[in-house]
């Protein structure tokens, strides 16, 4: 899918956050091509034109956000990103990540979150990081799940290898599990598959609010018995319980987990 780029010019780069762990966050961009269909940062478009289309389709590029970093220290631990993917696919021309983090500078205390191995492109620069967290989002999502919820990010093998490839190069690493959804997600089999690379997880559940009425809609056609578990009190109580149990069987570092 084509997506529509707008240039912008931010008047401000590192946003004071609540975000559990971080002090501030950093976006280099405000949408993104990734076009999860649960993605919870879409409430974003009531505040844009109508004419930039739906979620997904298009993307702003704060083009003056290298010269903001220039020469700015923070303090506490920068989330990178909430409101996009910095690694998602028009990153790979614009660099604009990249320019961010050849400019940030190298004391800032750095998380990045991301679906792609783009990231390994830079590995370069975030060497440069003294205090550096990468980590990347894993689920279960394959076939149908992954064509319907996921469409443009990488398949959560090539998120794998990624991650595994960027513990082999020293850095300190992280799986974030989510979203978490009964049927779709194989919380044992995630695990066995990253524990060897990660530091540590952080999980989360579902936010069907925050997915939005288009993804309520399209897990109740394609996947009624989750739909039914999600939207059933006592049933996704239940659902939790059990995968707090596995969770806490599997011998791992747990940061948090996000039930909203
Ligand atoms: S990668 Fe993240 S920010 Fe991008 S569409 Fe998916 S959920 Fe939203």
């Amino acid at each position: 899918m084509k997506i529509k780029v707008i240039k912008t010019k931010a008047k401000s780069i590192f946003t004071r956050t609540k975000l559990p762990g971080s002090k501030r966050v950093i976006n280099p961009y405000v949408g993104c091509g990734h076009n999860c269909l649960y993605c919870y940062a879409k409430f974003i478009s009531r505040w844009r034109p109508g004419n930039y289309g739906k979620w997904g389709s298009w993307v702003e590029a704060k083009v003056n956000a290298p010269a903001l970093v220039k020469g700015k220290y923070v303090d506490g631990w920068v989330f990178m990103s909430s409101i996009c993917d910095a690694y998602q696919p028009v990153e790979k021309k614009l660099k604009l990540t990249r320019k961010i983090l050849e400019n940030m500078d190298k004391r800032i205390k750095l998380a990045i979150l991301t679906k792609s191995d783009l990231i390994l492109r830079d590995i370069d620069l975030l060497k440069q990081f003294k205090d550096i967290e990468i980590g990347f989002t894993i689920n279960s999502f394959t076939g149908k799940a992954k064509k319907l919820f996921e469409p443009n990010a990488p398949a959560n093998n090539q998120r794998i290898k990624a991650l595994k490839i960027l513990k082999k190069k020293g850095f300190k690493t992280y799986t974030f599990v989510s979203p978490i959804i009964s049927g779709l997600i194989d919380l044992r089999d995630v695990i066995s598959r990253t524990k060897d690379f990660s530091d540590y997880y952080w999980f989360e559940f579902l936010n069907l609010r925050g997915a939005g009425k288009q993804f309520a809609q399209a897990l109740e056609k394609e996947f009624p018995k989750s739909y039914e578990i999600v939207t059933d009190k006592a049933k996704f109580q239940q659902f939790i319980k059990e995968c707090k149990k596995i969770i806490n069987s599997q011998n791992i570092k747990v940061r948090g987990i996000e039930i909203h």
